[in-house]
């Protein structure tokens, strides 16, 4: 479904992503795990065309996409859900949805998407009518998860959902993330800093250090590998 081949990217004159090659096929949940500063953000910002790629390639769905704009990237299926949530704050629940649906005509859809997510997410359908800003942290990111499935993405880009979290709150939301990987068929490439979790629920992992990725296998066998358990399981 999408492969980066060969990725560089920059700020400025300042090289973040070197040479970067990642495959994620139809159905899969990819992590990529790295520390701070290492370019996952970059990575998904390439893919949704924010920080174009300086050489190199982009493909989704064989179409190369590296040279397109990022509006154009979502009406072709793939939806970033940014670090820190970012909702509008003071747009309600329900309009937050909508602006998801932004560049969809179907509107009875539309509307059994919205119960969709009501269902996914009970709390969503309470707080429908009050403004984003009012909610809590774990409720907002639920939110902005929602608000991308709005676009009904082919894949979804979900950058540190387990943020700022309370655990029990994290835990909630990894299931909801397999909920939406098997119900929906969305493929989620996942950037997390909690390798711990995200390794639980991908089917395969990326690890990325300075920009380059350094290590791609199972998530099983990132789990037993030694030197993933000690720089990223605290193990
Ligand atoms: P974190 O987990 O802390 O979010 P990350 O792995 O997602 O880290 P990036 O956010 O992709 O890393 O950042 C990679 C590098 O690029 C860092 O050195 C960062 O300081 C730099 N960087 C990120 N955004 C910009 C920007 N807008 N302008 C200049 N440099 C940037």
């Amino acid at each position: 479904m999408l492969r980066l081949r060969n990725v560089n990217s920059f700020y400025g004159n300042i090289q973040v992503l070197k040479n970067i090659n990642v495959e994620i096929s139809r159905g899969e949940i990819i992590t990529l795990i790295g520390a701070n500063g290492a370019g996952k953000t970059t990575t998904l910002m390439t893919i949704s065309g924010i920080v174009p790629a300086r050489s190199g390639e982009v493909l989704f769905m064989e179409k190369p996409i590296h040279n397109m704009r990022p509006d154009i990237i979502v009406s072709l299926g793939i939806s970033q859900v940014p670090e820190g949530r970012r909702i509008f704050p003071y747009l309600t629940v329900s309009e937050n949805l909508d602006m998801g649906a932004f560049l969809r005509t179907d509107s009875e859809n539309i509307k059994k998407d919205m119960e969709y997510i009501f269902e996914l997410f009970p709390i969503l359908g309470q707080r429908r009518n009050q403004p984003g800003k009012t909610l809590s942290g774990g409720e907002q990111q639920m939110l902005a998860i929602s608000r991308a499935i709005m676009a009904r993405p082919k894949l979804l880009l979900l950058d540190e959902p387990s943020l700022g979290l309370a655990p029990l709150i994290v835990k909630q939301l990894f299931e909801i993330i397999k909920k939406i990987n098997i119900e929906n068929q969305t493929t989620i490439f996942l950037v997390e800093q909690n390798a711990n979790l995200a390794l639980k629920v991908a089917h395969r992992g990326y690890v990325m250090e300075n920009g380059r990725i350094t290590l791609s296998d199972s998530a099983e066998n990132l789990f037993s590998n030694e030197n993933v358990k000690k720089a990223y399981l605290g193990l």
